[in-house]
């Protein structure tokens, strides 16, 4: 056999573990023996004491009583044995079994306190155990985990006690001995030990506190690694914006900034200045005037002769910002392209020879730019707006292109902390915290389906006022085909209620762009006075005339989503009306429409939201930004994510600590993790 190094090694060196076990544990996500040390119970059964009238046939118990007799073991079979006793608890003599067990006769003892973890037979007034407790203590646990029809419970718990016999002294100490000082952690292996065998709840909390510390540290750690390099290590560009043209430019706009954008615009400003790469997240709610900030910071970047990259996620949005920058930037020298994919080949071509040669200063366009063979003659920044569908990889693939261009990540929803230090954090963050000011509350309702009648009379009074509406049709997961019939039914219904007096109009995610362009084109001149459409809408469109938004089946929404959809109407000066359609049968849907109606507060609404559908939840489904813990849990150890990223800063904030030795097992164990860490000395 081999000789016991690491922990690294394969399952198949410990003894009991052929080609075949190895196979199952592989079905587990075990491979080796870190695997297996780690593979932590899911839950703990909680073993409460109880008394013998209230218990139920069949139910697991622990029964603490005197022993009455030692006991006796007789073997039958092959390689079977019954072990019995007899317990007195209270005034009733209970009949004791173990099979298969029969070293336990050391730990029985006649007149000795016992507690007994067991399943209660009532007929028999008997107890089939299953382990024995320290009668001491008054409560004990037993681990659960998850497993599959190959491997059984024991199996596994027996396999990881023989990994701690051969492989225990392979586990070592990672964390820097001033760490667990100040938050008092546990010693690692002491930590993981206790995991699975627990004595008390509390030996098991400690445990759980010190490895999800752990977790979360390391995970901080290369995420400020990233952060690190980008500041300090990788030259980015130092983008010398003209700052007299720019301010010009920003005192031309017809508003001025509130405080809020004034200050963000700063912080990226001396980002672009700065010959650090710039890796920015900006927040802000939902008609915050991210767009604004956007497009200052694209003008700084062209005064500085570089090129610049709005990316957003569809092409209805690349075509209103489009619209709105090239309005902002009329009195300008700016030139800017839009590039989607409807962009007619010739023209096509045009636009890409011109930001191959920098003719062009800006080009607008969806995600698929930056990813296609695009070459720019000198791109300094790169935006990419209402978009939180980001992968860390995705991010740093940003880089890549030109010469390690600043990149500014704007999001649609605000983000809760939790989630922004996890999946973004890596980045440094911007937030826009206040809205333009005269904006006139959205007024929300929840109604009930029967209360529609009403409603379109109101949508009537509405119209008549030359106002505009939308209709959000449900969502019906993982259908398109079911989606589009809706919509279609929807349309039809409100065709034939207002038409002719008023127009209706539909959109869908299966139509293709340019009908979309259309569709949206005629709502702006108001050809159309209702729109109906699905959730292609969501993000970023910006029609000021819309003042009643009407959600069909709302609870099938989440609270960022419903949040999203609300902000397309109340931009303009007229008062505006969210009314949110639902019948939720559960209370988690009327919870969802109560919020609604009481808080137009994004950041109080994205947390909401993250408490009542989990972190995975929250991004969709298709999120890849999130990082898979196994013990830390973001949202219900948030302190521990805190102190845990507060740590990391820190050290990264101290030159070379990597090579000092107190940190040097911390510094092993992220080169391991990571490659991109030799870079470092
Ligand atoms: P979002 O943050 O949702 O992308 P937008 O950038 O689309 O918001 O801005 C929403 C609306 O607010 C736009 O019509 C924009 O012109 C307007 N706006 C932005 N900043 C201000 C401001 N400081 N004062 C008044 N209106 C503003
Ligand atoms: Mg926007």
């Amino acid at each position: 056999m081999k000789k016991v190094t690491s922990l690294k090694d394969s399952v198949r060196f410990l003894p009991g573990v052929g080609e075949k076990r190895a196979e199952t544990l592989k079905t587990l996500g075990i491979e080796t023996i870190e695997d297996l040390l780690t593979y932590y119970p899911f839950r703990y059964e909680d073993i409460q004491e109880k008394q013998l009238a209230e218990l139920s046939d069949q139910e697991k118990v622990v029964l603490k009583g005197v022993v009455l007799s030692d006991p006796a073991v007789s073997h039958f079979g092959y390689r079977k044995s019954r072990l019995t006793f007899r317990m007195m608890q209270e005034q009733a003599v209970i009949l004791v079994t173990f099979f298969n067990q029969p070293y336990l006769k050391e730990q029985i003892r006649e007149t000795a306190e016992i507690a007994v973890y067991g399943k209660w037979d009532a007929k028999r007034q008997a107890l089939t155990g299953i382990k024995i407790l320290s009668a001491a203590s008054d409560e004990d646990f037993s681990p659960i985990y998850h497993v599959n029809k190959q491997i059984r419970q024991g199996t596994l718990v027996k396999l990881i006690r023989v990994a701690f016999d051969t492989y225990g002294d392979a586990i070592t100490e990672i964390l820097p001995q001033p760490l667990l000082e100040q938050y008092h952690l546990i010693d690692r292996k002491q930590a993981m030990w206790q995991m699975h065998f627990p004595e008390t709840k509390e030996d098991n909390q400690k445990s759980r506190e010190r490895l999800i510390f752990e977790e979360f540290f390391l995970f901080q750690m290369s995420m400020q690694q990233l952060r690190y390099r980008d500041k300090k290590e990788q030259p980015g560009l130092k983008i010398a914006y003209d700052l007299n043209r720019l301010k010009t430019f920003i005192q031309q706009l017809p508003f001025e900034l509130t405080d809020a954008q004034k200050r963000v615009t700063n912080e990226i400003c001396r980002d672009l200045l700065s010959p650090f790469h710039m890796q920015r997240l900006l927040q802000g709610d939902v008609g915050s005037g991210k767009t604004i900030v956007a497009a200052i910071v694209l003008y700084a970047t062209k005064t500085a002769g570089f090129q610049g990259a709005l990316m957003v996620p569809t092409e209805i949005l690349a075509e209103q910002h489009m619209a709105s920058l090239t309005e902002l930037f009329d009195p300008l020298e700016v030139k800017i392209a839009l590039l989607t994919g409807s962009t007619k080949a010739k023209e096509r071509r045009l636009i890409l020879e011109e930001l191959e040669t920098g003719e062009l200063d800006i080009v607008v366009g969806t995600h698929a730019l930056i990813q296609e063979q695009v070459t720019f003659q000198n791109l300094g920044l790169v935006i990419t707006d209402e978009q939180h569908r980001f992968g860390v990889n995705q991010r740093q693939q940003l880089r890549q292109k030109g010469q390690n261009p600043d990149v500014l990540f704007m999001t649609a929803t605000p983000i809760p902390r939790t989630l922004a230090i996890t999946a973004f954090g890596e980045m440094d963050v911007s937030i826009i915290d206040e809205l333009p000011a005269g904006r006139i509350p959205i007024e929300t309702r929840w109604i009930r389906k029967k209360q529609l009648p009403q409603v379109l009379t109101w949508m009537e009074k509405e119209l008549s006022q030359n106002r505009q509406a939308y209709v959000i049709c449900p969502l019906i997961e993982e259908s398109e085909t079911l989606d589009l019939q809706n919509s279609l039914a929807v349309y039809q219904d409100f065709k034939q209620h207002f038409e002719p007096a008023y127009q209706v109009g539909l959109l869908h995610g299966k139509m293709k762009p340019q009908e979309k362009e259309d569709i949206m084109e005629a709502y702006k001149k108001q050809e159309i006075q209702i729109l109906v459409s699905t959730t292609v809408i969501e993000v970023g469109v910006n029609v000021p005339n819309a003042t009643m938004m009407l959600i069909i089946d709302a609870h099938r929404f989440g609270l960022a989503q419903l949040h999203q959809l609300r902000g397309r109407v109340g931009r303009g000066s007229h008062a505006s009306y969210c009314l949110l359609v639902a019948d939720p049968k559960n209370d988690t849907g009327k919870e969802r429409m109560k919020i609604m109606t009481e808080t137009t507060d994004g950041f109080v609404l994205s947390q909401k939201d993250l408490e009542m559908r989990g972190p995975g939840e929250f991004f969709g489904a298709k999120q890849s930004g999130l990082p898979e813990f196994k013990v830390g849990d973001i949202l219900a150890n948030q302190d521990i994510l805190e102190q845990a990223r507060k740590e990391a800063i820190l050290l990264w904030s101290i030159p070379h600590w990597w090579q000092d030795s107190l940190y040097l097992p911390l510094a092993t164990q992220l080169k391991d993790r990571q490659e991109a860490f030799q870079n470092l000395d």
